[in-house]
């Protein structure tokens, strides 16, 4: 209902005279023009969606060491840790691999690229190679690094610094996963009260959660209403609607791939698997992040889906942060795309270089809004397809965002039930359903 009034409220602003009428605002000394919808938007509802958005980020970090800490130190013993971390790494990456192949083989067969005519990606290029070139700046850094960067990366040198940098989700995983090693290590004696107080602080960390899904209808309405003001125009959407159309099949093609293995390997139903994490998925489609997504997904899969939570602590933070197969698929499709507008054939070596690259540019991806095109350029680059064709997807990227977010985080939830049966740690899910769980306790 939030997504929806925020779409009609934009709509309805954007209907008056008033709000399609034009004013100013000075950014940087300069005076460029707005909508008076746009600003109006802009200064009083879309803070309360980034306000929104900020609370779930703040809870990302003490989420993931106090559920991973919790969780790496209630296997009890490393074999098992390794046993399931190889496991989950392996299922991630096949997953991305099978997401990638199907984004190329779509785009392969419907071809959108070559239905933009000369004249359009002339003019998208013009009006958006100043906002690409932002990105590329970005992503030029990423390319300068050396093969072991990545890796390199993984390390962590200072904590609190790795915490305090939004794209470092892993560092703090594997701080974390460290952390629950020493713990399990350590005498049972000494261990106990480090490992009580990371259950108690694990359930405030819970509560909080619970504190500010209740006003995630309103982070809904202001995220959803900003984003039709802020649309580019309709015209747009149209010349890329093939494009945008290739990357939605693909995805939907996901969704029912999770579904068929979810069913064939845990005997769950569709229907099961998405009822249960449904909430994730509209919470990933609104905020275009599964970190932001990350706290709801944790909560449908253990209580929803019934998998234990020694699992989804150890492989949901993981999945967030590396597993991004929506992501990855965007980027084939994407690459291909824009090598078809600007009339280039990638021959088959070429476009399996864009499997590798697009499987570890989504690893790298952080999981927040607009990251996944980021790393779009260096796929780009290693394929040799002008960087300048970002400018082509860039007006479009938000809602495909949206989209592709959704199947990473749903991609997540079918690995954990993947994973939880391989383990032993799927259930049947507790009726642990949040609302009780708040009426009780009240
Ligand atoms: N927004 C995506 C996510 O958080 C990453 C991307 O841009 O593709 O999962």
């Amino acid at each position: 209902i939030g997504m929806a009034l925020g779409v009609l409220f934009s709509l309805l602003l954007l209907s008056t005279s008033w709000g399609v009428a034009m004013t100013t605002i000075t950014v940087g000394g300069e005076e460029l023009p707005i909508s008076n919808a746009e600003l109006f938007v802009r200064n009083w509802v879309k803070p309360f969606g980034n306000m929104f958005i900020n609370a779930l980020k703040l809870i990302a970090v003490p989420l993931i060491l106090g559920s991973l800490i919790k969780g790496v130190s209630d296997l009890k013993d490393i074999s098992k840790l390794s046993k399931m971390g190889v496991r989950t790494i392996l299922t991630y990456l096949a997953t991305t691999l099978v997401a990638v192949s199907i984004g190329l083989i779509i785009v392969n067969l419907i071809q959108p690229g070559k239905t933009i005519s000369e004249e359009t990606r002339e003019n998208l290029i013009e009006n958006y190679s100043g906002e690409a070139g932002k990105s590329i700046s970005n992503a030029e850094k990423q390319k300068e690094n050396g093969p072991l960067q990545a890796l390199e990366d993984l390390i962590p040198d200072n904590i609190f610094a790795a915490a305090t940098d939004n794209g470092n989700m892993l560092q703090v995983i594997v701080f974390a996963i460290f952390f629950g090693v020493g713990l399990i290590l350590i005498s049972k004696e000494k261990s106990k009260p480090v490992k009580a107080f990371f259950d108690g602080f694990n359930e405030v960390i819970l509560k909080l959660i619970d504190l500010i899904m209740l006003v995630a209808p309103i982070g809904v309405f202001a995220l959803m209403a900003g984003l039709v003001v802020e649309s580019p125009s309709q015209d747009l959407f149209v010349a890329l609607l093939w494009y945008a159309i290739s990357v939605v099949i693909g995805l939907l093609l996901m969704i029912l791939i999770y579904t068929l293995i979810v069913f064939l390997i845990t005997k769950k139903t569709p229907r099961f698997f998405l009822n249960g994490i449904s909430p994730a998925q509209l919470l990933a489609f609104s905020t275009s992040s599964s970190a932001a997504t990350l706290p709801v997904t944790m909560e449908r899969v253990e209580e929803h889906l019934g998998v234990k939570e020694e699992v989804t602590s150890f492989v949901l933070p993981i999945g967030a942060t590396i597993n991004m197969d929506g992501t990855s698929l965007y980027q084939a499709v994407a690459a291909i795309f824009i090598a078809q507008a600007f009339g280039m054939d990638l021959d088959l070596s070429a476009q399996l270089g864009i499997v590798a690259t697009a499987t570890l540019a989504s690893i790298g991806s952080a999981a927040v809004p607009g990251a996944g095109m980021v790393m779009l350029v260096i796929v780009l680059a290693q394929a040799g397809i002008p960087e300048a064709g970002l400018a082509l997807i860039f007006a479009i990227d938000r809602p495909l965002d949206m989209l592709r977010t959704t199947v990473n985080v749903t991609g997540d939830a079918a690995v954990s039930m993947i994973i939880g049966k391989s383990v032993d740690k799927l259930g049947d899910p507790e009726v642990k359903n949040w609302d009780d769980h708040y009426k009780k306790e009240n």
